[in-house]
């Protein structure tokens, strides 16, 4: 049985007051939870205090980005064994923010992947097509690409630590959500492309969530679905009541309770 993931993507949003606020809030509220993996990802400044906000909470910490070397004359950036030693265990790569904002492409995205597998953090991988590729019937196209290309010439080790996110970028903070039968299609899409790309245990045990415009709203029918494993959570994750929510609802449907 896949563990249900919900991860909340605080983007580049609150202070550290504030990102400690959150992350107390969401310590208190989601005490006793069980069988759902839940992580924030707050900017890099904020992950020192939300990880002591969230001491002896199940909830754990995650990065937005991380670089593909582990060290050296890269300004601005932040390797992974810098996350590790911060108290991070998971890292997002490939947001479709870096992807068409940034400029990332996916060879950048695999080398990412890699880098963070390297330090041991569970990476959740961001796939998803654009609106004019969506209305061009390119999805499938598109998220073929970007999941080999990401997994290319890994190792089953490395892979076993890999979520994918299918974040249409369409939908993300958009209010814009994917219908659950959409989403469902391209979500048994990816599983069988891990089939084809690695073997049947790995696209069996291999959580595939959904991000866009995710709400406490529509979370129920998203993962009633088959193949949706969780959630990938940006603008409800800012507030801790909309958050639980929505963890308590995967819980309820998908998981031992919360
Ligand atoms: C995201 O940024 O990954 C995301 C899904 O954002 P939102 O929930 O706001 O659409």
């Amino acid at each position: 049985m896949r563990v249900p993931f919900i991860g909340g993507n605080w983007k580049m949003n609150l202070t550290r007051a504030q990102a400690a606020e959150l992350a107390a809030g969401l310590r208190r509220d989601l005490n006793g939870l069980r069988q759902v993996e839940v992580a924030v990802f707050p900017a890099f400044l904020s992950i020192e205090p939300a990880r002591a906000a969230l001491d002896g909470s199940a909830v754990r910490l995650g990065a937005q980005d991380l670089h593909w070397e582990d060290q050296g004359a890269f300004t601005g950036e932040v390797s992974g064994p810098m996350l590790r030693d911060a108290g991070v265990g998971h890292a997002i790569v490939g947001h479709s923010e870096r992807r068409h904002v940034i400029g990332e492409n996916n060879e950048t995205i695999r080398k990412k992947l890699r880098a963070a597998r390297r330090s041991g953090l569970t990476v959740v991988l961001c796939v998803g097509e654009l609106l004019e590729e969506k209305s061009q019937g390119f999805t499938k196209e598109v998220v073929e690409k970007q999941v080999t290309q990401a997994l290319e010439g890994t190792s089953p080790q490395e892979r076993e630590g890999v979520l994918i996110a299918y974040e249409p970028v369409w939908a993300i903070g958009t209010g814009k959500v994917a219908t659950a039968d959409y989403a469902q299609k391209i979500h048994h899409f990816i599983r069988n492309l891990v089939r084809r790309i690695a073997d049947g245990p790995t696209a069996d045990a291999m959580r595939v969530i959904y991000g866009g415009s995710v709400t406490p709203e529509n979370i129920g029918e998203l993962i009633a679905q088959e193949d949706i494993d969780g959630a990938l959570v940006g603008g409800a994750s800012l507030k801790a009541d909309a958050f639980t929510r929505i963890v308590r609802t995967v819980a309820e449907r998908k998981g031992g309770g919360a």
